[in-house]
């Protein structure tokens, strides 16, 4: 039997009408002769709506309770879904994600997709021709219901594509494809026909929330070939897919950005063996991402220690570090809730010298004052005051020549 797997996300499935477009897509390989596995997203706004509530009900959420309760929404979707399909006489249901069974581990809000077994979804699909199957949600071994974290029903999509051994997974949103950096953003952004699994990587982990990061690993680990594009027109999208010599002839090719970040410094921390361990173990049981890290010269046995955070976690991570400021040893502790990061990304960039010189260049143009400064081999972010963050994207997207599209 062969399976098609889609995914569609909370515009696509925000009404009946939009509903309605989506099944003409999944209809599409059906009336072709094949099974098709659809996974959506919640209707748009659903999951901050849910999110809200739990925050008007608690001062600290049960992360638990607050998984069973967001899952909702994709629960909902796909059981209005699977009504649709039936009045048109399909063979469908709902599956949500202990049915599936989609295992995870038990990080509530951010939970990992440990394994799938295929067997019982290709069992379903002997007496069902379509299965709507929720995105987002898991089940602990616990067996408690988990979420993968904003996005994550991209990562069930492509999870489920690699667990059915599926050539390729169409994720269906409400732009065309992946850009140069996001149109709703820059007017000049460009489609890009072709992406490498590592540029994608780092764009989404830079902020392109056009897939979420996780679902680019799993594309990458599982050989799944990911084609974004858009729900609302016929058009071809955007291969994510292996590197290969063309994608290097191209110096940079797209430009994401993170308005999400927060800048902490910590003053006068004492400068001696084990001080960053200190501060960063404990972030890091609580699970909080630390990116850009910068420390500053020794002057007097002390040093200034930078960092960057999602914005998200700014409250819990001051107050775990002033609760040790007595045992790191740090004078003051400075926060700035209004950064963000702005990323030139390039597979190409790996062979040529000269493209952070240039990006820095065309910001000092436009005025824009860099804070903090990190690199990869295929990628260079500035954290920018966020007030300046349009104006930084069209001002790189514009000095690497994006919109044209020529290998520099
Ligand atoms: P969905 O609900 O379908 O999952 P998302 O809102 O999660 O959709 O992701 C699509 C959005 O990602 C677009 O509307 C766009 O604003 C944003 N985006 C950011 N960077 C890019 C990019 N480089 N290419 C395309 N879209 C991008
Ligand atoms: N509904 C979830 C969110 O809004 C998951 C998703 O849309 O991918 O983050
Ligand atoms: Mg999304």
């Amino acid at each position: 039997m062969n399976i098609v797997v889609q995914k569609f996300g909370g515009t696509s499935v925000r009404n009946l009408e939009c509903q309605r477009q989506v099944m003409q897509k999944v209809l599409r390989p059906y009336r072709e002769g094949n099974k098709v596995i659809v996974v959506l997203s919640a209707m748009s706004g659903e999951t901050n709506r849910l999110l809200a509530l739990a925050d008007e009900w608690s001062d600290t959420p049960d992360a638990a309770e607050v998984d069973s309760m967001v899952s909702t929404g994709e629960q909902v979707s796909c059981a209005l879904f699977a009504m649709l399909l039936k009045q048109q006489g399909v063979k469908a249901r709902s599956v949500l994600g202990f049915q599936a069974p989609i295992q995870t581990d038990c990080a509530h809000g951010k939970a990992r997709i440990v394994s799938i077994d295929e067997t019982k979804l290709v069992d379903m699909l002997k007496e069902y021709d379509i299965l709507v199957v929720a995105g987002f949600q898991g089940c602990g071994d616990d067996m408690r219901i988990t979420t993968l974290g904003r996005g994550g029903s991209d990562t069930s999509a492509v999870a489920l594509a690699a667990a059915i051994d599926a050539d390729v997974c169409e994720i269906y949103t409400d732009v065309p494809g992946v850009f140069t950096t996001d149109p709703n953003m820059c007017s000049d952004a460009r489609k890009m026909d072709r992406v490498a699994y590592d540029e994608m990587l780092e764009m989404a982990s830079m902020g392109a929330k056009v897939l979420q990061i996780r679902s680019v690993e799993f594309a990458k680990k599982y050989n799944v070939t990911v084609h974004v594009r858009s729900t609302f027109t016929d058009e071809l999208g955007t291969i994510v897919t292996k590197e290969d010599e063309t994608m290097e002839a191209v110096l940079v090719s797209g430009i994401a950005y993170d308005k999400d970040q927060a800048q902490i410094t910590l003053v006068h921390v004492q400068d001696k063996p084990g001080v960053s361990a200190q501060i960063f173990s404990p972030l890091a049981e609580e699970q909080v991402l630390v990116d850009m890290i910068v420390q500053s010269p020794s002057k007097d046995g002390k040093t200034d220690m930078t960092f960057t955070i999602p914005r998200a976690d700014m409250k819990q991570t001051i107050k775990t570090l002033e609760k040790l400021q007595y045992e790191i040893g740090f004078e003051e502790l400075n926060s700035n809730p209004n950064v963000s990061k702005v990323s030139i990304i390039g597979v190409g960039m790996r062979n040529h010298s000269g493209v952070a010189a240039r990006a820095f260049q065309a910001l000092a143009d436009e005025n824009v004052n860099i804070l903090m400064i990190s690199t990869s081999e295929i990628k260079v972010t500035c954290l920018i005051d966020d007030k300046y963050t349009e104006l930084a994207v069209r001002t790189l997207h514009k000095a690497f020549h994006l919109e044209d599209g020529e290998p520099l």
